[in-house]
């Protein structure tokens, strides 16, 4: 079953639940730190109290205070931020809460070894049921030089290393790397069972750039969403991640939530 969602700051609660009660927080590093951390914690809990969250994930802070991308394989800071998050989920037993764990970095050489470090790195930290590791699919190179865990090979590696990783399925990275329809469908056939969360924007692979508005890119919507529909058996959130959405009042947003809605 899919469930479209909004992607929120802790502080844009009150606007991104008008849209949908399935919520993916976006955490900054200040948003993890001191007196802003407990800030957040009160501010969840207020719109819970509401009513107006129905499902929760949250997303790990995307670069590190060095402004690379922040990878929990290889970097210490990364791996304090994705503690930070299971310390933030903690607070929420009631639900089951997917961490997406950005697992982009610039310096990968060995993609094997990564996969193992990572592997470990989940299974000694996502000791809790309810609180989910899911790994998020990178973009082949196209955006950073060294993307990583994008294809069907990384994933085998992650999840042969790691009881608890499950997956976050971005297919604007996915189809940045090539509008191929038939790898998508072999991807999703092949890691259904641990899919928990989906991101979408539109993609044009002939362009270094992602995150375009739906129907702006050369993506099929029609065709992607019925394979997943097809195929997908748990509960997954689908949250839309295109550019600037949260300015404006959601103006993008808004755009792309009422083109998905078709879909869902
Ligand atoms: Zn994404």
């Amino acid at each position: 079953m899919l469930y479209l969602g909004v992607k929120s700051r802790y502080t844009d609660l009150g606007i991104a639940t008008k849209f949908s009660g399935n919520v993916e927080l976006h955490e900054e590093i200040e948003d993890l730190q001191g007196k802003n951390f407990k800030k957040q914690v009160e501010e969840i809990k207020k719109f819970v109290g509401l009513g107006k969250i129905k499902r929760l994930s949250i997303h790990m802070p995307m670069k590190n205070s060095n402004g690379e991308y922040a990878n929990p394989a290889l970097e210490r800071e990364a791996q304090e931020y994705v503690v930070k998050c299971i310390e933030l989920a903690r607070n929420f037993p009631q639900f089951e809460i997917p961490i997406v764990i950005h697992a982009a970095g610039d310096k990968v050489t060995d993609k094997k070894e990564a996969a193992i470090r990572l592997g470990k790195f989940i299974d000694a930290n996502f000791t809790k049921n309810g609180i989910i590791p899911s790994v998020e699919n990178g973009t082949a190179g196209k955006i950073n030089s060294n993307d990583w865990f994008y294809c069907r090979e990384d994933f085998e590696e992650l999840i042969k290393n790691s009881k608890r990783a499950r997956i976050t399925f971005d297919i604007c990275h996915f189809f940045l790397n090539e509008l191929n329809y038939t790898k998508f469908e072999e991807f999703i056939m092949e890691f259904k069972a641990k899919i928990v969360n989906i991101h979408v924007a539109d993609a044009d692979p002939s362009q270094r750039s992602h995150g375009f508005q739906i129907g702006s890119g050369k993506i099929d919507f029609d065709r992607v969403f019925q394979i997943l529909k097809d195929n997908i058996e748990g509960e997954v959130h689908v949250i839309p991640e295109v550019n600037y959405e949260h300015e404006n009042n959601y103006k993008e947003f808004e755009i792309a939530y009422s083109r998905l809605k078709k879909y869902i």
